[in-house]
């Protein structure tokens, strides 16, 4: 029946047609309220760690086959590579990761907003600063952690957080700055509002080197909460929030003290950071990270996988229903990269074929349920392959004016491309020297910032000689990285 075939293949290519033109429709709807259709707001979401199956776990489990995420309830869809520019590592970490997202640039593993030769490289945050937005950085991980980081500091070890929290309130100047991490903010001995050494984990103790971070944002006017209902009763237009010492939830092994229970949820610090940052006439940049997906993913526990990803989906809703109140707003939920690669398997009674062997795992990795599909009388198993971050692609998301360009097949560095073109356009502010970008620096911000300039490409190893860099770039590109890796002596 070659009449019927041919039929059903135009109805097809139509339809397909008709799929490709309605993001753009709907694009064009939302962009009404912008005179030249770019984005006045930029609310980024990032679940780390958030895979494809992860994106599934959760539906499956939270909203089950028939219902929709928040997070998968936008028009705009593609997918990202995650790999970084190391000499060694072929899989990325957060901070590769966060760093090609917020800079548009590739780097190594565990450097934060500088380039694979170390020079720092200015961050949508900062370019949103110097036009004049407020900007916000919002994590249930420590503030200072390597994706927020990634946004606001510019160093070459990611673990350098007490230099990344300094440099937020003397450098880059988020307005707004909630999350967990207050033992960097604190001199040793020096407990702060968390108490050194508490039950739940005995090592987590105030450690910070820059002095007491927490006085300084207080005298540069910034309102500081320790808790939900201080975050609460806190006014703008600076807000400063540490929640917790280290991560707001507790990462032990599954049956060993695993908590996610964030004494502030993140869709309680988005809405307040909203709130805050909108205030500003000229616009607002906010990131918010989730953390507990990958942490409990390198755990291989699955429970509270859903349990992160059921909080991060409620702070999009929150992201979402101020966009709809603002149609100048883009509104992206993307990840940095993959941990676990689960697998979403049928219970052990129906995949019993022996023709087709299913390798369980043990210990850690071993599979994790069987867990209930939302709605269902169904359940399913997850199997865990690794404990570790993967290479594989992760799904990005979006809507408002410019989600548009976030279509397709691409590399995290067009997630950077993609917001700054649609806040900025053909011409973005320049940060030229972002430790310098502040347009009041005075004499001693100068100083500073001229030190850590300085500082930041000396990671303490012993420096490339100018004839070796010579010599290495005559071997190659990728020579220079190595020889900086094989001199620094670190992996
Ligand atoms: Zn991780």
């Amino acid at each position: 029946m070659p009449t019927t075939v041919r039929g059903k293949c135009v109805a097809a290519m139509l339809f397909a047609l008709i799929t490709a033109l309605a993001p753009a429709g709907a694009g064009e709807a939302q962009e009404a309220g912008s005179a030249d259709g770019r984005a006045k707001n930029v609310i980024i979401f990032i679940g780390d760690g958030m895979g494809t199956s992860q994106r599934d776990l959760i539906r499956y489990a939270t909203v089950g086959t028939e219902g929709q995420l928040a997070m998968d309830a936008m028009p705009y869809a593609g997918r990202s590579g995650t790999s970084p520019l190391d000499p060694e590592a072929f899989v990325t970490d957060s901070a590769a990761g966060g760093t090609a997202i917020a800079s548009g640039v590739k780097t190594f593993n565990g450097a934060v907003g500088i380039d694979a030769e170390e020079n720092p490289v200015p961050t949508v945050l900062e370019r949103a600063e110097r036009a004049g937005k407020a900007t916000g950085l919002v994590s249930n991980s420590q503030i200072t952690d390597a994706t927020p980081a990634s946004f606001g500091s510019h160093v070459a070890d990611r673990d350098e957080q007490s230099e990344i929290a300094r440099q937020y309130l003397e450098e880059s100047k988020p307005e707004v700055i909630l999350g967990g991490g207050e033992d960097y903010w604190y001199p040793e001995d020096n407990p702060g509002a968390h108490p050194d050494e508490p039950e739940v984990d005995p090592e987590e103790k105030s450690a910070g080197t820059e002095g007491n971070l927490v006085r300084k944002a207080r005298d540069l006017g910034y309102e500081y909460a320790t808790d939900a209902a201080e975050l609460r009763a806190a006014g703008g237009p600076r807000l400063l929030g540490l929640f917790a010492n280290e991560e707001m939830f507790q990462q032990n092994p599954e049956g060993e003290g695993a908590v996610y229970d964030p004494q502030v949820a993140l869709s309680e610090m988005t809405q307040k950071a909203i709130d805050t940052l909108s205030q500003d006439p000229d616009g607002f940049l906010l990131m918010v990270e989730e953390e507990g997906i990958d942490e409990m993913a390198h755990q291989s526990n699955a429970e509270l996988v859903i349990e992160a990803g059921r909080q991060l989906d409620e702070a999009v809703e929150v992201g979402k229903s101020f966009a709809e109140s603002d149609a100048e707003t883009l509104v992206i939920v993307a990840a940095d990269h993959e941990t676990g690669s689960l697998a979403i398997e049928d219970t052990n009674e129906i995949q019993s074929d022996p023709a087709y062997p299913n390798e369980s795992g043990e210990g850690r990795t071993s599979e994790d349920g069987p867990l209930r599909v939302a709605n269902s009388d169904k359940k399913f198993l997850v199997d865990w392959t690794t404990a570790n971050h993967t290479a594989e692609d992760v799904p990005v998301t979006a809507m408002g004016p410019g989600g548009e360009n976030l279509v397709g097949v691409y590399e995290n560095t067009h997630i950077h491309d993609a917001m700054l073109d649609a806040l900025f356009g053909s011409s973005p502010p320049s940060v030229s020297a972002p430790a310098t970008s502040t347009t009041s620096a005075s004499a001693s911000s100068t100083a500073s910032a001229s030190a850590d300039a300085q500082r930041m490409p000396d990671t303490g190893g012993p420096s490339v000689g100018p004839w070796l860099v010579v010599l290495a770039g005559a071997l190659g590109g990728l020579g220079i990285l190595v020889s900086r890796r094989v001199l620094r002596g670190d992996g």
